[in-house]
């Protein structure tokens, strides 16, 4: 019989954000994929799992595909994790889970830590239909995807780094104006955790003031009905 794939959230940031079921499923897999070996073994090591560790990141993902496949079909049970949250989302992941759906394999996601969602839930922002736009290009297609964003009616989640933060609270500012609503968390679930709510233009005062450090995800107040979006001239530079 054909064994199983589970997809398995790690914490980010807080380790008492695991759960038991996560830590059991660990416990009882034949193998763990990880992104980044030494990174996974320290947060292993903390709960007491000791299982063989594989390397599985975005380089090797398209390579290590048809290997994973046999063990499944071997009837190996196999646990993909990531450096922290949930694997596929903005981490690898997705093509495994193809695969398997293509070969009529069992995957299990747990439910578990993924930053977007107290992100959205903390901005006050509507959370009852949102988008989820991961990182922004960083050159290419970067400015159309920053004007379908700008445009949608819908809330938007993205990640960011905090080196680029600020470059993209002004682009975004360009394009919807200073008075867009928006917000931005910080190191969610960490000692130094923090949301900035306000609108594009106060972020950009207040990021300008308080270069940020850490992980960041930023929010967007989808566009206002009867808002015509366009380029919006200001006065920071990019
Ligand atoms: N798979 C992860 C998830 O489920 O959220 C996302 C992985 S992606 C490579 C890493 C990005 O997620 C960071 O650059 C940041 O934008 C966001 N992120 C991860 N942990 C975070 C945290 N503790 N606070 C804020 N953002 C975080």
């Amino acid at each position: 019989m054909a064994g199983k794939l589970f997809f398995v959230p790690t914490p980010i940031g807080n380790l008492n954000d695991i759960s038991p079921r996560i830590v059991e499923t660990l416990k009882s897999v034949d193998f763990i994929l990880a992104e980044d070996t030494r990174t996974s073994r320290n947060l292993l090591k903390h709960f007491n799992i000791e299982k063989p560790l594989l390397s599985y990141h975005k380089f090797n993902e398209h390579k290590t595909l048809e290997n994973i496949i046999e063990k499944i079909e071997a009837g190996h049970s196999v646990a993909v994790i990531s450096d922290a949250g949930t694997p596929g989302i903005s981490d690898p992941g997705f093509m495994l889970s193809r695969e398997c759906r293509r070969r009529g394999l069992t995957v299990e996601t747990l439910p578990g830590p993924c930053a977007l969602i107290p992100a959205i839930v903390n901005s006050g922002l509507p959370c009852e239909r949102f988008c989820f736009e991961g990182f922004l290009p960083q050159k290419s297609g970067r400015k159309s995807r920053i004007e379908m964003i700008a445009n949608e009616g819908r809330t938007t989640v993205l990640y960011e780094s905090p080196l680029r933060l600020l470059k993209t609270l002004v682009a975004f500012s360009e394009i919807c104006g200073q008075e867009r609503q928006a917000s931005v968390s910080r190191e969610i679930s960490k000692l130094h955790e923090e949301t900035i709510r306000g609108t594009l233009g106060e972020l950009i005062v207040h990021f300008t003031k308080n270069p940020p450090k850490g992980e960041i995800v930023i929010v967007l107040a989808g566009k206002p009905e009867n808002d015509t979006p366009k380029i919006h001239k200001n006065k920071y530079k990019r």
